[in-house]
């Protein structure tokens, strides 16, 4: 018998006349003869309101005691829930986080899911019932109430359809299904009919409010068919599924575009250039629980050092806190930081086979006369870091610039949906290493590290004190992109940015070596227009990469990688962070030893 799993958010039940609506959609699966277990988030916006009950009390609420408060909107939901479905004629059972038995670790308002029971929702199911399950909760091991974060309703979707093998985790919400952006900012994004796990993952960690972004996780790494759909309508959405890779090449270019309104930018400078600095970094920010956004380490000048790293803006203190303990520890160095920032990225597995995408979107940005304050690149997706008073336009001219607003044509990527058996099947050989990996995790939101990568046929350009305005990148990578280089990974950093444009950037990338001499020459010709401008390069690089699941949320990961390379005495030059990859430029000589210490740091 299939088992679905319905996900409604909070103005898909909003008020009476909504809940029914679902409650009617629940009913209606099981009498098409499907299992049904029904997920629920707080109505509304109450989950906002218990938060300023909170606030009206004290400034420091107990975290403890705000799981508490915040789980008993989810309480009524499923209440109110259950007793709908018996209202459409369906039996059906409420049960809180604890009663179903999600069992999270005790990090109270960001707790991680360490395992679930299924007995009880077996059982329930198998007597014909709706389960009627509270999102968003689960109980540690002193059972205590715990939440997932917020936002974390879909993550219980998707690890309950995980646990079940649910045939289908259907995700309910007050859009279409997934966008190529917030239609909030862009009116005319446009429905994606299906996107890859991947992505998805990328454009919710990196902003786009639509999933949280640890249901992808769930989603991914036990292969969860998961439907974004409109719940005011019978529109199909959005299928998040397992993409073949081979079709990368069909697809377009850049899938969506993701905004992050309110980032600060850290910045270390005058560090000592040496092996260890970016573990240190690391370090003090898992002391601290902050994933890093982007991070960049400027190619060392005089024995010195740069890293500039962004977080956002609700993590400034504890993110100012880390950066004073690293260059304290260091031993020299100053932190400063800019505000009044955003981060617009954008994600698509068709970069990763394509020439000239960074150079597109940095001419998009610089034809409406937006600065680049920071930019970082990975496998598929390139982040940029805007004065945050230009962010909307930002997202709309990338938006407007890869045409995203048309209809996908045959062959990008729609595809035909397959049973869920072929689904399964369709696993390239990296994602069978995962499979590998997640099947003896000890916990279900433990870190997936699935292969430590080498590429030992890289070189590094560098081009320093470049004029910090609108245009400049553009300029750079269009002329190496006409060259028809892969350009691999970039970083750019803003010394004292603060916004406002002014002063030098410095940037880096890297580029196939046997294209290094030909892209030398594309970049002298554009960059000597600009007066001292600097340029060096190492034309032995390797690229170091981590692959796997999830990596930028787990603060962990960054910390034990460049802890192992700072172990190593290996310099690491550059680097960038995704979910799905985290990768270094090294020098060619440590490529081979750097390979093989994160290979056991990570135990694969
Ligand atoms: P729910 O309460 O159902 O969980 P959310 O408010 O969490 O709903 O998420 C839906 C909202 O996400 C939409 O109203 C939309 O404004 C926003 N959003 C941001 N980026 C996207 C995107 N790429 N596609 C669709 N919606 C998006
Ligand atoms: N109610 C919680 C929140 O508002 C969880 C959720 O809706 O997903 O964040
Ligand atoms: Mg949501």
């Amino acid at each position: 018998m299939s088992l679905i799993v319905q996900k409604f958010g909070g103005t898909s039940v909003a008020d009476a006349g909504r809940l029914r609506g679902a409650a009617r959609r629940a009913v209606a699966a099981h009498r098409a003869g499907h299992q049904v277990v029904v997920v629920v988030s707080a109505r509304g916006k109450k989950t906002d309101e218990l938060v300023s009950l909170a606030e009206e009390i004290t400034d420091s609420p107990s975290a403890r005691e705000m799981d508490m408060l915040l789980s008993t909107g989810e309480q009524e939901s499923v209440a109110l829930m259950a007793m709908a479905v018996a209202a459409e004629g369906a039996e059906a059972i409420s049960m809180t986080g604890a009663q179903i038995g999600i069992h999270t670790d005790s990090s109270h308002t960001q707790a991680r899911i360490i395992d679930i029971s299924t007995r009880r929702m077996r059982e329930t199911l198998q007597a014909g019932r709706i389960v009627i399950a509270a999102g968003f909760q689960g109980i540690d091991d002193d059972r205590n109430i715990t939440t997932l974060g917020r936002g974390g309703s879909d993550t219980t979707a998707t690890a309950l359809a995980a646990v079940l093998q649910a045939d289908e985790c259907q995700i309910f919400t007050d859009v279409d299904g997934v966008l190529s952006t917030d239609p909030r900012i862009v009116e005319s994004a446009r429905l994606l009919r299906r996107i890859s796990y991947d992505e998805m993952l990328e454009l919710a960690s990196l902003g786009a409010g639509v999933m949280h972004s640890r249901s992808i996780e769930f989603a991914k790494k036990y292969r969860v068919p998961v439907r974004v759909r409109p719940a005011a309508s019978e529109s199909d959405g959005t299928l998040i599924t397992v993409v073949p890779e081979d079709s990368d090449s069909g697809a377009r270019l850049i899938t969506g575009v993701a905004l992050v309104r309110d980032e600060v930018r850290i910045g270390l400078v005058g560090v000592p250039d040496r092996p260890g600095v970016m573990g240190e970094v690391f370090r003090r920010l898992a002391e601290e629980s902050l994933p890093v956004d982007m991070i960049v380490q400027n190619v060392g000048q005089h024995g010195l050092a740069e890293v500039s790293f962004t977080v956002p803006e609700q993590n400034r203190d504890e993110a100012l806190v880390a950066a004073a303990a690293a260059v304290a520890d260091l031993g020299d160095g100053e932190v400063d930081h800019g505000q009044n920032l955003s981060k617009v990225s954008a994600v698509g597995r068709g970069m990763r086979s394509h020439t000239g995408v960074a150079a597109h979107m940095f001419q998009t940005l610089g034809d409406v006369g937006v600065n680049l304050n920071m930019i970082s690149t990975s496998e598929i997706k390139i982040s940029v870091l805007v004065d945050r008073e230009r962010c909307e336009d930002a997202v709309a001219a990338v938006h407007n610039g890869f045409d995203l607003h048309e209809e996908e044509t045959e062959g990008l990527g729609v595809g035909v949906e397959l049973p869920v058996a072929d689904r399964r099947a369709e696993l390239s050989e990296r994602e069978e290493l995962e499979q590998d990996v997640v099947d003896r995790l000890a916990s279900m939101e433990d870190i997936v590290v699935s292969e430590v990568q080498l590429d030992d046929e890289q070189s590094r350009i560098t081009v320093r004190g470049i004029p910090n305005t609108a245009g400049v990148a553009a300029a750079l990578f269009s002329a190496v992109a006409e060259g028809g280089i892969m350009v691999d990974m970039i970083v750019q950093n803003d010394s004292r940015g603060g916004g406002g444009g002014g002063g030098h950037a410095s940037l880096s990338f890297t580029v196939p070596r046997r294209d290094l001499d030909a892209a030398l020459l594309l970049v002298r010709a554009v960059a000597d227009g600009w007066g001292g401008v600097e340029i060096s390069f190492d034309r032995d690089v390797a690229l170091l990469s981590v692959v796997g699941i999830g990596l930028r949320s787990h603060t962990g990961v960054g910390e034990r990688m460049f802890g192992a390379l700072a172990v190593a005495g290996i310099n690491i030059q550059m680097i960038n962070t995704s979910e799905i990859r985290i990768s270094v430029a090294v020098g060619l000589e440590d490529g081979a030893s750097g390979h093989k210490c994160l290979a056991e740091a990570f135990g694969v």
